[in-house]
């Protein structure tokens, strides 16, 4: 009788695996003619600062404009891309893109505004990811100050000791690191310590739920606490309600991004919605 289920289920398996790899095959096809009929495109969510009130930065976030489905966001074909490596590519893309937009909006007298750039883990352990960026940051002329990279913990902790080489070689070219999602990762306090990150960034999940959760509460004032002590910035993100923004504020949390300041926008939209580096 086990050999018989095994049979079957071997069978059942086989047929879903196939059937999985056969869907995989398709995104991984239309991912790579999107790449090569410029499908994707960027959008840009501000980062204010309650202190001077005005937009600390921006965050770069990828789109695809699919021409039937309309725009697919990231968490649908990220995954895709760094199984296949298209990342590579598509990551690239996207840092020059950031980089050139910031160096535009630079050029037309905005004010000084950081520009961060998430980086997938795979981009990130690559030998020539410096290169990239030393690259990107020569050909848009953009100073390395006002780039920001985004690294999620996990990215980080894959590989430390490659990490903390690859984190100093950012940081002694003035390029600024920035820790994603703090708090949904590994969480290993001890990175902290050794890596030279200048900004967390509170993740949403615990956003989400204050002031009303207890336990979220919590957690996002020992994260402010311990950022104070250790020098580095802290930004929450996912910003909604006022109630958030009050709550951040009382506790010195300066800096927010989320929906309450403004969702990402297309390049195009966003002089509109500045005005000296203030939001309307
Ligand atoms: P993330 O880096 O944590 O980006 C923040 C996400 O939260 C974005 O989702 C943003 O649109 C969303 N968001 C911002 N404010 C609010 C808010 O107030 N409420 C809610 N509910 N959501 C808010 P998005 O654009 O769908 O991106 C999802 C994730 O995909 C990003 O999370 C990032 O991890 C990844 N991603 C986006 N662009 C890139 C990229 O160019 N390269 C790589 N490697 N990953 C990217
Ligand atoms: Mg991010
Ligand atoms: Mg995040
Ligand atoms: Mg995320």
């Amino acid at each position: 009788a086990a050999k018989e289920v095994g049979g079957n289920s071997y069978q059942f398996f086989s047929t879903e695996m196939a059937a999985r790899a056969q869907a995989k095959l398709g995104i991984e096809s239309s991912l790579r003619r999107a790449f090569n009929h410029q499908e994707f495109f960027l959008v840009y969510q501000p980062q204010f600062d309650l202190r001077t009130r005005k937009i600390s930065g921006f965050e770069a976030l990828l789109r695809w404009a699919h021409p039937t489905e309309g725009t697919i966001g990231p968490s649908r074909f990220i995954p895709v891309a760094e199984e296949t490596g298209l990342i590579i590519p598509l990551g690239a893309w996207v840092l020059q893109t950031a980089c050139r937009q910031a160096m535009a909006w630079r050029k037309a007298g905005f004010p000084r505004m950081r520009m961060a750039v998430n980086i997938s883990a795979r981009q990130f352990a690559r030998p020539d990811f410096i290169d990239l960026v030393e690259g990107v940051l020569k050909e848009t002329g953009l100073e390395p100050e006002l780039l920001e990279i985004e690294l999620t913990e996990t990215t980080v902790m894959e590989s430390i000791e490659e990490a903390i080489t690859t984190l100093t070689d950012l940081k002694i070219r003035k390029v600024n690191l920035a820790i994603d999602d703090f708090g949904t990762g590994y969480s290993s306090l001890i990175y902290l310590k050794h890596f030279p990150f200048d900004r967390i960034k509170i993740a949403q999940e615990f956003v989400r739920n204050i002031p009303g959760d207890p336990e979220d509460r919590a957690i996002v004032e020992a994260i402010l606490v311990m950022g104070r002590s250790l020098k580095l910035a802290v930004i929450a993100e996912g910003v909604e309600k006022k109630e958030q923004l009050d709550f951040l504020t009382k506790r010195h949390c300066h800096e927010m991004q989320g929906y309450y300041f403004g969702r990402p926008a297309c390049a195009g939209e966003i002089p509109g919605r500045i005005i000296s580096g203030g939001l309307h």
